[in-house]
């Protein structure tokens, strides 16, 4: 996704949160930042960040056959992987409807192309996460209110060491740049078909920023000048919440309003990497691998996979990236909250 995406992306998934009503206090944290979110939805793809964590291994998990020695390890069959990402989510409506994988293909061995160890999409998702649960522990007194139970330790920190808001809401949106990555499928999909520059990536993520318009632009989001009162800021991130349900229902995206947990069991790395394998199912079937094998340096242009017939499977593909792009997001989100913020037993 491009700037003007990941930036509603982050935007909506507060606007879900809000909807939602259960998690007041981090909609209370991050919905004044909320213009914001274009910055910092958009860090993780900038050149400079490159030289942090950002390098391009880490916003990608190219998943592609695998035949090496554990083989039996990489084999995710299609209702084993549709029982851990739930049917609630539009990605897994969108497979169970499929018919074009055939059972050959969910049985066959699938696998990140991993070319340092450990270094992915999930495993920076997972780092991001489990460092915000210690900053927002160590949160100002402000961040401190909003979560319940008391932080023995933050009493000898120094005051200037202690998160701010401004920088934890940052935190949240750099966070969801990575889940929506997930859920993009020439993110997961090792073929060079899906490589950013070569049609089909760049051509799908422009298709969707055209859609979400220029409101979600960073030169429309920031405001550096204006000086607004309390009750004018609180009114106008309404407004651009609101905004960012009206981009929703351009894609006829129906949101159900309820933001659920990981599943049992699962930490943000083995969420992601299902999501990861759900996306590269996605785009397995936009370029079908009997016409565009797994190794074969054919590209898969916009045109070619959606047209005719195909723009139906388009529209199918818009709602169940889009749609979980910010659920997914607003359920990463919830779970760093909710870790931190659970009553203390
Ligand atoms: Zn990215």
């Amino acid at each position: 996704m491009n700037q003007r995406t990941h930036s509603w992306i982050a935007i909506r998934a507060i606007a879900l949160l809000e909807d939602e009503k259960e998690e007041r206090n981090l909609v209370r944290l991050l919905k004044p930042h909320a213009r914001k979110a274009t910055v910092g939805a958009w860090i993780p793809d900038q050149i400079d960040a490159k030289r942090g964590g950002s390098s391009t291994e880490n916003h990608v998990l190219k998943i592609e056959p695998y035949a090496g020695d554990h083989r039996g390890r990489f084999i995710t069959r299609k209702k084993e992987l549709l029982r851990r990402i739930g049917t609630f989510r539009k990605t897994a409506q969108l497979l169970q409807n499929d018919s074009s994988l055939d059972a050959d293909w969910w049985a066959a061995p699938y696998k990140g192309d991993v070319r340092k160890r450990g270094q992915h999409l999930p495993n920076r998702a997972m780092a991001l996460s489990t460092m915000m649960k210690d900053l927002l522990l160590m949160g100002n007194p402000r961040i401190d209110q909003l979560i319940p139970g008391r932080v023995r330790f933050a009493q000898y920190m120094d005051p200037k060491t202690r998160t701010e808001e401004e920088a934890v809401a940052m935190y949240f949106f750099m966070l969801s740049h990575f889940v929506a990555d997930a859920s993009m499928p020439c993110h997961c999909d090792g073929r060079y078909l899906a490589g950013y520059a070569r049609g089909l990536h760049k051509e799908l993520e422009a298709h969707w920023s055209r859609k979400v318009g220029t409101g979600f632009e960073k030169a429309n989001l920031l405001q550096p000048d204006t000086v607004l009162t309390d009750a004018q800021a609180r009114a106008d991130a309404s407004r651009v919440l609101e905004r960012a349900r009206d981009v929703g229902a351009k894609f006829n995206l129906d949101f159900k309003n309820s933001v659920p947990g990981l599943r049992p069991k699962h930490d943000v790395w083995l969420e992601l990497v299902d999501l990861c394998r759900a996306s590269f199912a996605v785009a397995s079937i936009i370029a079908p691998p009997a016409q565009y094998p797994y190794h074969s340096k054919r590209k898969a242009p916009f045109k070619t996979v959606f047209s005719g017939a195909n723009g139906q499977l388009l529209k199918e593909v818009n709602k169940a990236v889009l749609h979980d792009a910010v659920l997914n997001t607003a359920i990463v989100w919830k779970h760093v909250w909710n870790k931190v913020a659970a009553e203390e037993s």
